[in-house]
C-alpha cells in the first residue's frame, strides 16, 4: 500500500467523522463496519483462502452495544491524533499514542487494535498513517544503502549492529553483494554471530527482530527480499515460541492480518533449531529443558493452523516431535561443544544441507 497519500487519507477520515456526526444529529446510533482478515483457519482440508488479504465477513460496531461503545470511544480519539500527526506531517509510536490518554486506553492492546480498525477503515497501511514502530530490529552485513539522505554503510564495518530504520518507505539505493540473508530469533545469537565476525567470513546479511518482530524489521527484510533475491534462511530456538516467530516472518502475524501481503516473507526456509537436531548435534540431556502445559498449549493450537497443513508439512511434523518427545532446547545450548560451534559448524552445515537439497 505505497504511493498513498496523506491528503486522501485525511479525505477519508473526514467523511468518515462526517457521516458519524449525520447519524448522530438524526438522533441514530452509527454503524462502523470492520471488515475482518485472518492468516489462518483450523480448516485442513479446504482451499480456505485464509492469507489471500481478502476480508473475511466484518464485524459491526454499533452504539447499542455496551461493549461497543468504549472501542468506538478510543477509535474516534486514536482517528483525531492521527490526522493531527498527517495534518502536521509528524510521526509517533504507537505507544506515544496510548500515552496521550492513558486513563481511557486503560492498556496498550486497546490502542493497537485502533490503529488496526482504522488501517482496515481506511484501506491503508500502518506506516501510512504516520505511526511507526519504536524500531527493535538490527541489521549487520554485506549492505549498504540511505535512509532519508542518511547513509548506512554496513559493508565497512560487516560484524557491527545497525539498528533498523523505522521509516523503511525512505530506504533508498540499497546495495548488497551478500549470498543469503539468515534471520536469527535473538539478540543474544546475533551478538555471538557479530563476535565470531561471521558476516565477513561468510558474506552474508543477518538480521534480528529481537524476539516476535516489529512492522519495520518485517517491512525492511520484505524490501530486502523483494530488491536483492537472496535465499533467506531462520534460525529460532526449539520451541513453539521460536516457531510461531518464524511463523510471523513467513505467514504474518494475526493482528495485522490486513496487511500481510505487504509483510510477509514466503521464501523463509526454517534453518534450525529442529528437534533432531539433539541427537545429531550430540545435545547432552540437561541441555534439553520439559515442555510447560503452556508449551503444549500453545503447541497443540499451533498444530491446527490451516497453513502448516497447506504449505509447510514438513514444519508440522517438527512441532508433532517436538510435542511427542517433551522437550525444548535454545539455541545457545549448541555452545556446549564451543562458543564458536554456531558459527563455525552449525550455521554453515544447515544451509550446505538446504542447498544441496534444492541442487538435487
Ligand atoms: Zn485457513
Amino acid at each position: 500500500m505505497e504511493g498513498i497519500r496523506s491528503r486522501d487519507l485525511l479525505r477519508k477520515i473526514k467523511e468518515f467523522t462526517l457521516s458519524i456526526l449525520e447519524d448522530l444529529s438524526e438522533g441514530r446510533s452509527p454503524l462502523i463496519s470492520i471488515q475482518r482478515f485472518r492468516i489462518y483457519c483450523a480448516n485442513f482440508d479446504s482451499n480456505c483462502g485464509c492469507r489471500s488479504n481478502k476480508p473475511n465477513g466484518h464485524e459491526i460496531l454499533t452504539f447499542q452495544k455496551e461493549s461497543h461503545v468504549h472501542r468506538i470511544d478510543v477509535l474516534l480519539r486514536v482517528l483525531l491524533i492521527v490526522q493531527q500527526l498527517l495534518q502536521e506531517s509528524k510521526h509517533a509510536s504507537k505507544r506515544d499514542i496510548y500515552y496521550m490518554h492513558p486513563l481511557v486506553f486503560s492498556d496498550q492492546t486497546v490502542v493497537d487494535r485502533a490503529i488496526n480498525d482504522i488501517c482496515i477503515l481506511l484501506q491503508c497501511s500502518r506506516h501510512n498513517l504516520n505511526v511507526v514502530s519504536v524500531g527493535t530490529g538490527l541489521v549487520m552485513g554485506w549492505l549498504r544503502f540511505f535512509e532519508a539522505g542518511r547513509k548506512f554503510d554496513c559493508i565497512n564495518s560487516s560484524n557491527t549492529a545497525h539498528t533498523i530504520p523505522v521509516l523503511v518507505e525512505d530506504v533508498k539505493d540499497i546495495v548488497s553483494v551478500a549470498h543469503y540473508i539468515l534471520i536469527v530469533e535473538k539478540e543474544s545469537v546475533f551478538q555471538r554471530l557479530a563476535n565470531d565476525k561471521f558476516c565477513s567470513k561468510n558474506r552474508c546479511i543477518v538480521i534480528t527482530g529481537r524476539g516476535y518482530p516489529d512492522v519495520s524489521t518485517r517491512r525492511f527484510l520484505r524490501l530486502l527480499v523483494d530488491k536483492l533475491c537472496l535465499p533467506v534462511y531462520c534460525l529460532v530456538d526449539c520451541d513453539p515460541y521460536g516457531v510461531d516467530i518464524l511463523a510471523t516472518y513467513r505467514f504474518g502475524s494475526m493482528q495485522m492480518a490486513y496487511d500481510a501481503k505487504f509483510l510477509r516473507v514466503p521464501r523463509i526456509q526454517w534453518l534450525g533449531a529442529f528437534p533432531s537436531d539433539s541427537e545429531n548435534y550430540n545435545l547432552p540431556q540437561q541441555c534439553l529443558l520439559p515442555l510447560t502445559m503452556e508449551d503444549k498449549r500453545r503447541t497443540e493450537a499451533m498444530l491446527q493452523r490451516c497453513y502448516l497443513h497447506q504449505e509447510v508439512p514438513g514444519w508440522r511434523s517438527e512441532l508433532e516431535l517436538m510435542l511427542q518427545r517433551g522437550t525444548k532446547f535454545e539455541i545457545e545450548a549448541l555452545a556446549v561443544h564451543s562458543l564458536s560451534f554456531l558459527s563455525e559448524v552449525y550455521i554453515p552445515c544447515k544451509i550446505q544441507e538446504i542447498t544441496s537439497i534444492c541442487h538435487i
